[in-house]
This record gives C-alpha cells, structure tokens and sequence, in this order.
C-alpha cells in the first residue's frame, strides 16, 4: 500500500464505489440448484483501496461468499498461486505490481481461475478491452454491486459447466462419478481419501496447492487445531506410490516449503 494521507489521482475514483454501497441491500435472487453453496464459494478480492475493499469484502459476505482479501499485488500473487479460488476480482491500479502483470504471471503458471478486472475508465485500455491478459470479464468503475454479484454468477457458471467428470493429466484419468482411476489404463486401487486428495491436484494440475489448502477442502479441516501436516504428507506419500512408483514419468512433485503440485515432468 502506498503511504496513508498521500492521495492517488486513481483511487479518490475508485471511492465513487462506496455511494453504491446501498445497493448491497438489493434482495438476491434464488440461485438454482446446480450451483454450489455460496459458503463454498471462495472470493479472492485484490484492492488496495480500504473503503472499496471493505465494501467488496462485507457485501460479498454477506451474499454468503467465502471472501478473502488482499490490499497488495504481492499479497495477492502470493494468494492465488498457493490457494485455490473460485473467482478473483483482481483491481488494476496496484501499487507494485499491477493487476494485470499479476494476471499475466497467473495464467503463464497454468492458473485458470476466472478473474474479473475491476478498472477505472482511464486504465480500460486495448490490454483490458481484448482481455488478452488473461482476464475473463471486467468492470468499470464505478458499478453497482448488483452488477458485480451478476457478473460473479456468470462466472461461477461457466466454470461449473466446464467441470469435467473425467479428469485426465498425461496417462492418468479419473473418473469422478465412478470415483476410479486409471494410469496408462490400469487401474489403480484408491481409498476414498486418496480419491479426494488426486482429484484436488488434478483439478489444480500445475497450480502449487499448499498443505493449508489440503487441509481446508480435502479434509475439511476449518479450525487447524489438530496440525494434518503430518497426516497429509503420508497421503502424498500412499499416493504417490500407487500413482508415480511404477512409472518414469513423475506426476506428483514436492515444492520444498510451499507443498505440492501434480504436473507431468520437474515443477
Ligand atoms: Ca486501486
């Protein structure tokens, strides 16, 4: 963030925002029941300014998403290269790295959540327009929150539509309504556990997962009062004997101090 009392040109427009902010009371449709549960819905919002970022952050709460902020493109970056998201509502005008370099660098690594750009109008330029950063949608400044929340669903659906119930990376295939799994076409004998766990990497194929992640959405831990760090890693390791042992081409890769990443060849 840049130093408190020194005002930027750019952020005294992102504060026209806030004179929307009565339209978090409009009522939310019904949602329909292919959609998950919002409370599983997660938001990362990236805005440095404090009365947007706290307008986004309580507005979509209290649509019952599951919201986390970051007020840095370095804290952001950081963010989404290590935990997973449904949606990223990514500003551009960042002090340090901006939005859009951040956005560049995600989808070089292979991330492929949808991100929407939030803009001010004298940033929309041909990068944003043609979205060839890798943006998915955007919205100018300033919107109605109503309007945000539309385009989020319309995200949200895309996405669900593109879930696949056959994952495959390389010669591995699951099959997730029959919850099996097969590398070079034979099969592999997998707990429930292990199941989840090779689904979450293969979802996230070449996308660094932490063991706070794994925690969280595989083995639902919200608290972190009992540590799984251990717990996890002899799951990585069960995994990786039944899934890499017999094979020369490894899919599952320890990132020493980060965690884990499935990809075909050296992360
Ligand atoms: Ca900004």
């Amino acid at each position: 963030m840049g130093p408190p009392g020194i005002p930027q040109p750019v952020e005294r427009r992102d504060l026209i925002l806030t004179v929307h902010s009565e339209s978090l009371q409009v009522p939310v449709p019904a949602r329909s029941a292919t959609m998950p549960r919002q409370e599983d819905v997660k938001i990362l919002v990236v805005e440095d300014e404090p009365k947007v970022a706290q307008a986004l952050e309580s507005g979509l709460a209290g649509e019952g998403y599951d919201v986390t902020l970051e007020l840095t493109g370095e804290g952001a970056f950081y963010r989404a290269a290590t935990e997973s998201f449904d949606v990223i509502l990514l500003d551009v005008m960042l002090p340090g790295r901006d939005g859009l370099t951040i956005l560049r660098t995600l989808r070089a690594r292979g991330v492929k959540t949808p991100v929407l750009v939030l803009t001010a109008l004298d940033t929309l330029d041909d990068r944003v327009r043609g979205l060839d950063s890798g943006a998915d949608d955007y919205l100018v400044k300033p919107f109605a929150f109503a309007e945000l929340v539309a385009r989020i669903r319309a995200l949200l659906r895309r996405g669900r539509a593109s879930d696949s119930l056959r994952v495959t990376v390389g010669d591995l295939d699951i099959d997730v309504v029959s919850r099996s799994a097969t590398r070079a076409g034979r099969a592999i004998d997998l707990t429930a556990r292990e199941f989840e766990l090779l689904h979450y990497l293969m979802a996230h194929e070449r996308q660094v997962v932490s063991r706070e992640s794994l925690a969280r959405d595989v083995w639902k831990e919200q608290a972190r009062t009992v540590p799984l760090d251990n717990v996890i890693d002899v799951h990585i390791a069960r995994l990786r004997r039944k899934i890499d042992a017999d094979y020369a081409v490894k899919l599952i890769h320890t990132v020493r101090g980060v965690g884990f990443v499935l990809r075909e060849g050296e992360p």
